[in-house]
């Protein structure tokens, strides 16, 4: 049980991949934190979400490698055809989705 004492501007985020809520006053605090979190806990979900996100799309490095459209998971984050690694960037958009401000 928790209690709920929210400050007037606080950000909130609510991972989707398991029960853990992070909040903080400041948001780039709670990216930061956000994205450790991600890490440490969640990588799998996270691997698994962009597996599904990029299926079908072109690496963001534009060197015209289009991931396969897969059903299972992936093996991480990089471009199999010129190694760039997409991981920074996909776990910043996969925070922003899910950050609300209360
Ligand atoms: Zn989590
Ligand atoms: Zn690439």
């Amino acid at each position: 049980m928790t209690v709920e004492t929210p400050f007037e501007t606080d950000f909130r985020f609510d991972c989707p991949a398991c029960d853990a809520v992070l909040r903080s006053e400041a948001v780039e605090e709670l990216k930061r934190d956000g994205r450790r979190h991600l890490k440490d806990h969640d990588y799998q979900e996270v691997s698994a979400a962009f597996a599904e996100t990029y299926s079908g799309t072109e690496c963001e490095n534009d060197c015209g490698y289009v991931y396969p459209v897969v059903e299972d998971e992936t093996s991480g984050f990089g471009c199999p055809n010129c190694g760039f690694d997409h991981r920074h960037e996909f776990a910043r958009r996969y925070l922003y989705w899910h950050i609300e401000t209360i």
